[in-house]
């Protein structure tokens, strides 16, 4: 399931080159993810806006652990698989 608009249409995209995660693109929103940060996203009930807001802050390179801990989440592994 894309975290960023929750469809569960996707196409493979790529493996990651350390972890050999699976990567994949969302046909709806064409968000690229994978099934650990979906996995996540779906344990912990994140609103999709809180996921945005958390992409976007890594994007621009900011504290991955200050935005996750203004949203009042902690996806501490996860992080380091977003910078892949
Ligand atoms: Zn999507």
């Amino acid at each position: 399931m894309c975290p960023k608009c929750g469809s569960t249409r996707r196409r493979f995209f790529r493996e990651t080159e350390t972890s050999r995660l699976t990567v994949y693109r969302c046909l709806r929103c064409e968000g690229i993810y994978n099934l650990y940060s979906a996995t996540l996203f779906e344990k912990k009930h994140l609103r999709p806006s809180q996921v945005v807001l958390l992409l976007r802050g890594v994007a621009k390179g900011e504290s991955a652990m200050r935005l996750a801990e203004e949203l009042g989440v902690i996806p501490n592994p996860v992080v380091h698989f977003w910078y892949e």
